[in-house]
């Protein structure tokens, strides 16, 4: 299986500095950063600094260095805001949104870290009506 990575994705042209963000969390393999168009009042993005498309590309060929760090950091950041229940939070949503089904705009993997508000339910059907 071949992934086609192209590297002047946006976030590619974070991770190299090209464009500004405002950084949450740098660590060895990723790095998070507040969404441009937040959906919620925390709505912080986690990117694998390595070169993967969606979560199916990393989930298959990262290293485990590089799954165990993003893990971490996912959870770190829950924790950093104040949403993860186990620390008094009152919870948040993970999205990965991938493909053309999945409405994923950006082509480098991920995952949206949503919180600081009621959410709703999840899905919309494509009338943007919700099931
Ligand atoms: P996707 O639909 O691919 O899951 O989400 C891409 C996300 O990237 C969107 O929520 C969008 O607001 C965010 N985004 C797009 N361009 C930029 C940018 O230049 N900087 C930041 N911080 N976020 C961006």
């Amino acid at each position: 299986m071949a992934y086609a990575y192209d590297n002047q994705n946006i976030f590619a042209k974070i991770l190299r500095g090209e464009i500004p963000n405002s950084t949450v969390l740098e660590t060895e393999h990723c790095l998070a950063f507040r969404d441009i168009a937040p959906a919620a009042p925390d709505h912080i993005l986690v990117i694998p600094k390595g070169a993967y498309v969606n979560f199916d590309h990393f989930g298959n060929e990262a290293s485990d260095a590089e799954l165990l760090d993003f893990s971490r950091t996912v959870a770190r950041i829950a924790r950093d805001t104040g949403a993860a229940p186990d620390a008094g939070g009152q919870g948040y949503r993970l999205i990965a949104n991938t493909g053309r089904h999945g409405v994923q705009d950006v082509p480098h993997f991920h995952i949206h870290l949503i919180a600081g508000r009621q959410l709703g339910r999840m899905i919309q059907n494509e009338n943007g009506e919700k099931s």
